[in-house]
């Protein structure tokens, strides 16, 4: 039988509902370990609880710990599944992804509905994480995420609805695999996945979004608040209102990377526009085009990056392959 470790860090997965409030909290004890005799009929199961938060709390810095945690143990184990809050789940999964040098499977999964609550998808996750955990078509694939009988890349993998059962989703390619009743079938491979392994997680990096009629003064206020890089989510295929030219030239100039990646969910930013704003202009003045990552996991990216480099050229050949 497979050795595989269970890491809990909370989130709702961890929770169980209060049936008079309706209010779902962390208890004393994980609900999943009462029932781990279920887990023992798919591989030997050890457990452990690094942290119980709930994901809005969990920071690049408990990340950087839980890769740690990972390293650590990882010789000892055929596989590590780690439990988390959906919230942020798509950015520890990718912040592990990108730090952790193993072709052994890393899963994270969580739940929408705790242990207690009528349809919750707990265990069943939990169950389905073990049975791709234990496949050797799991391993080389990077970080997976497994929820709702599906299997999604850490790269492509978000959360797109607040309740649905169904929230994981890969918009740009779908999920790479799926879990039925009897099997596991994976669709297709990770082509490549370099890693760049970390010691500390130091920098200070925003992430804004876009919108229309966007002014300058939320960029001034980044820039007073010593910025280490930026990210910005902008328009369509990569462009930003004329207004926020000046400030980013301005940021370029002082060696502070800005990262473009796109508010559309889907498709790649590209510098196709030449007006005032347009993604040519911002390309030509130094902005770095990140290629089809969201907001959220380009700003992982970077914070990993600036602790191996803050040259701006070395950044640009990171994010623009
Ligand atoms: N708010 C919860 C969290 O991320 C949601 C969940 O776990 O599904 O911790």
């Amino acid at each position: 039988m497979k050795r595989v470790l269970i890491i809990h860090t909370g989130g709702t997965i961890s929770m169980l509902e209060n049936k008079e409030t309706g209010e779902v909290n962390s208890t004393e004890m994980h609900p999943l370990t009462a029932v781990s005799d279920q887990l023992k009929l798919y591989a030997e199961i050890d457990e452990h609880i690094l942290f119980d938060l709930p994901s809005p709390q969990i920071t690049p810095k408990h990340m950087l710990e839980l890769a740690k945690k990972i390293n650590e143990v990882i010789e000892t184990y055929d596989g590590i599944i780690v439990t988390h809050g959906t919230d942020t789940l798509e950015e520890t999964a990718y912040f592990l992804d990108l730090v952790l040098h193993t072709n052994k499977p890393v899963i994270l999964t969580g739940a929408m509905r705790s242990s207690n609550e009528i349809g919750s998808d707990a265990l069943y996750n939990l169950i389905s994480s073990l049975r791709v955990t234990i496949q050797d078509e799991a391993k080389s694939n990077g970080v997976l995420v497994v929820m709702n009988d599906e299997i999604h890349t850490a790269e492509n993998v978000t959360k797109t609805s607040t309740s649905n059962v169904a929230t994981f989703q890969s918009p740009q390619f779908g999920p790479i695999g799926m879990v039925t009743k009897d099997s596991i079938i994976f669709h297709r491979t990770v082509l490549s996945h370099p890693t760049h392994p970390i010691k500390d997680i130091s920098k200070k990096v925003f992430l804004l979004k876009a919108y229309a009629g966007m002014d300058d003064h939320l960029l001034h206020a980044i820039k007073a608040a010593n910025p280490d890089g930026l990210v910005i989510e902008g328009l369509g295929q990569g462009n930003l209102p004329k207004t926020t030219v000046e400030p980013l030239q301005k940021m370029i100039a002082e060696n502070i990377p800005v990262i473009l990646v796109s508010r559309c969910y889907q498709g790649v930013v590209q510098p196709t526009y030449g007006y005032d704003g347009g993604g040519k202009q911002l390309k030509e003045m130094g902005v770095i085009f990140a290629r089809g990552v969201s907001g959220p996991k380009a700003r992982i990216k970077l914070l990993i990056a600036l602790e191996k480099t803050q040259n701006l050229k070395v950044l640009k050949d990171l994010f623009e392959i």
